[in-house]
């Protein structure tokens, strides 16, 4: 049976919620697992994840690993999961996790899916699928290296609850120093402060796209406030400058799985789908009645947005 290696996703001295859907990953693949948390301040933080069922949880204390620069920590990963036997080494495909997981991989020999959306157990033999063409079809793969590297989609591996009991928590130092690590610098983090909630863990998104022009936040603020939502856009309104390049839902953006996702103004592209296709119900709202938006679409409005929204807006405030 496997023995799955989980590494943690710290932010500001605390793990993400993003690291639960590797724990659900772990969880899912039936094995003994072991959750690893690197950085300045994972010792406190590794705290946060000893209520998951884990054998054990391992914090790697260390300034060096500070902003979890991947050439810095990815050495550290590599050493852990030579030393402790681990047969498969997960992580969450945020950038984090896409910057991090490709470097284990070349370091151990491994093989490594990146972003699968499912796995499934058959007699020890791990099988992983992952969405290809955009997310216009979907593959099936086995990895024959010894060890195997994995990094999965949020949106499809809900995020684990905490199980109860409290796993140990033991001490690792820094493994190795890159020569690539002398070739990267921190420079500095610029994020949006925002209070809305994160597109990645939003029950609702109301997304945006080119047509609402100057009027983006305008229009799209009021509603997404009554619902509590996170905002999205579309690439093209990002690219006009319409929305902040974070909003980004798609292929080259975010990939989201909310319980409920308004495109607004969208008009649909592949590009566009295959980062929200997977949400549970999808309103659009379109004056074409053609725009493949709506083929994805359980709830279609042919309107024009600049009635439609402030009319939704009003009703709902009515409720
Ligand atoms: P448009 O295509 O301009 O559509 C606007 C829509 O608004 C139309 O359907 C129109 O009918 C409707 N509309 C106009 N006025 C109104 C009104 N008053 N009321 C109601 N409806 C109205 N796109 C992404 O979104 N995310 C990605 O990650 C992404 N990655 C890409 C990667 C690559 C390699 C490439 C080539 C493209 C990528 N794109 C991505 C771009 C994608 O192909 C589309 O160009 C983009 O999604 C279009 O955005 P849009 O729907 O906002 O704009």
């Amino acid at each position: 049976m496997a023995n799955v290696l989980v590494i943690a996703e710290m932010h500001e001295g605390k793990v993400r919620k993003s690291t639960h859907s590797a724990i659900t990953f772990a969880r899912n693949v039936g094995a003994p697992f072991t959750i690893l948390v690197l950085g300045p301040g994972s010792k406190a933080a590794a705290a946060e994840v000893t209520g998951f069922g884990a054998a054990k949880v391992l914090a790697c204390d260390d300034a060096y690993l500070q902003n979890g620069l991947a050439e810095r920590v990815s050495p550290t990963i590599a050493a852990v999961a030579k030393s402790g036997g681990f047969d498969v080494v997960v992580v969450t495909a945020s950038s984090f996790g896409k910057d991090v997981a490709p470097r284990v991989a070349a370091k151990l020999g491994a093989g490594y899916a990146p972003d699968i959306s499912n796995v499934k157990v058959d007699g020890g033999k791990l099988t992983y699928r992952r969405p290809v063409f955009a997310g216009n079809a979907y593959g099936n793969c086995q990895i024959n290296t010894p060890v195997q590297v994995v990094s999965v989609r949020q949106s499809e591996f809900s995020a684990a609850e905490p199980s109860g009991g409290a796993s140990p928590v033991e001490d690792v130092a820094v493994a190795g120093k890159d020569a690539a690590a002398d070739r990267v610098e921190f420079v500095s983090m610029e994020t949006a402060k925002s209070e809305r909630p994160d597109l990645g863990e939003a029950r609702v998104i109301v997304s945006g796209g080119r047509a609402l022009k100057e009027q983006f936040a305008s229009v799209l603020d009021p509603l997404a406030n009554l619902l509590n939502a996170a905002v999205g856009a579309s690439r093209a309104a990002c690219d006009a400058g319409y929305a902040p390049p974070e909003l980004q839902v798609g292929q080259t953006g975010r990939v989201v799985a909310p319980q409920l996702y308004f495109a607004i103004g969208i008009s649909g592209a592949i590009q566009h789908l295959a980062g929200m296709k997977g949400s549970k119900t999808i309103v659009a709202i379109n004056k074409d009645p053609d725009a493949p938006i709506f083929q994805v679409a359980d709830y279609g409005l042919v309107a024009d947005l600049f009635n439609a929204v402030p009319e939704l807006v009003t009703e709902l405030k009515k409720n």
